[in-house]
């Protein structure tokens, strides 16, 4: 009982928050067991450096609070637009970069806040301005907020490799807050893609994932090659809200 009321007040503290900056999202709670079993060996290290001498106590009977925001559908619908002659209109395709970078900032204000309010690490949502030769680079830097987000029951694993709510589709953007407040645990949902392609159709490398060495240097190679304001793409996210099986369903503000 006093798991799911630990929640819901912090349930109440970000959608107090969301409503303050008028936008839409979602906050689910993963064990935090289960997100460092399921991270590579290299994320767990950083999941370790993260908590610091607490590690073992979170370990034993912690959580993971995962926040998402919700793109504003306008920004979504920017993404890879073209003029007649098929050149890409890169002042719309950077109006969905800045809300990248807007709702990054957001999601970073907002976890410490929560961190502080309630007592907690909070892990913000991307690493910027890293000189990356490689992907991999990466990999290191933070934790997988899709493997905290797939374990609270924010959505299921697309396709697309994306986290896809049943709400937002895979429009929406994470961080995490490490905490050892008992709060109640979110349950992963099932995969509902089914036959759905519509991902894969807007995206060479995500249709050839397979048959790559890793398709997610294709995809940083290409994100660089687009020079916008911020290191995004997108053209799989809009696949999925636009074009997708629940492309009816979707909503966002
Ligand atoms: S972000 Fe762009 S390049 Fe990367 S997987 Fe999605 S559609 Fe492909
Ligand atoms: S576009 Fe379709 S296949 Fe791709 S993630 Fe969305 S629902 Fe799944």
């Amino acid at each position: 009982m006093k798991r799911l009321q630990n929640f819901q007040k912090v349930k109440s503290f970000f959608l107090q928050k969301l409503a303050e900056i008028g936008y839409d999202g979602a906050v689910g709670v993963a064990e935090f067991r289960k997100v460092y079993d399921e991270l590579m060996p290299i994320q767990k290290d950083k999941l370790m450096d993260f908590c610091g001498g607490e590690f073992h106590s979170f370990l034993k009977d912690g959580s993971i609070i995962c926040i998402c925001i919700a793109y504003p559908e306008y920004a979504i619908d920017c993404i890879n637009l073209r003029f007649e002659d098929g050149t890409i209109d890169k002042d719309s395709w950077n109006i969905y970069a800045k809300e990248y970078h807007k709702i990054n900032k957001f999601l970073d204000v907002i976890s410490e806040e929560i961190a502080d309010f309630f007592g907690g690490i909070p892990v913000p949502a991307t690493v910027e301005g890293i000189d990356v030769r490689n992907v991999e680079d990466y990999y290191g830097m933070t934790i997988s907020h899709r493997v905290v987000a797939e374990n609270a029951g924010l959505g299921w694993r697309g396709k697309n490799e994306l986290v896809v709510n049943e709400k937002f589709s895979c429009a929406i953007r994470f961080a995490s807050i490490i905490m050892s407040l008992p709060l109640i645990h979110g349950r992963r949902v099932e995969s509902s893609c089914g036959e759905c392609e519509a991902c894969l159709e807007a995206c060479p490398f995500l249709k050839n994932k397979d048959k790559l060495e890793n398709y997610r240097e294709n995809c940083r190679r290409y994100i660089v090659h687009l020079r916008l304001e911020a290191e995004v793409c997108g053209k799989c996210i809009k696949a999925c809200f636009r074009n997708s099986i629940f492309s009816e369903k979707f909503k966002l503000r």
